[in-house]
């Protein structure tokens, strides 16, 4: 399946990235507490361009934007 351009973009965003207009969340944050104090998030979204699921984390030693191939 062939990503839209946004997407593309995306996933080489950094982890203070803001998802493009056309992702859209998908359910609400899950929070991580653990061995980091301020722990850390992830929050699922999806494209309504191209159907693209991204996972946005802010575990320092996690991919920012990790697109899942569909
Ligand atoms: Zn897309």
């Amino acid at each position: 399946m062939e990503i839209c351009t946004s997407c593309e973009e995306q996933g080489k965003k950094t982890r203070n990235g803001k998802p493009h207009e056309l992702l859209s969340k998908d359910g609400i944050a899950r929070i991580f507490k653990g061995i980091n104090p301020r722990g850390f998030e992830e929050q699922d979204y999806h494209c309504l361009s191209c159907k693209a699921k991204f996972t946005h984390s802010t575990d320092k030693s996690d991919r920012p934007w990790t697109l899942w191939q569909g």
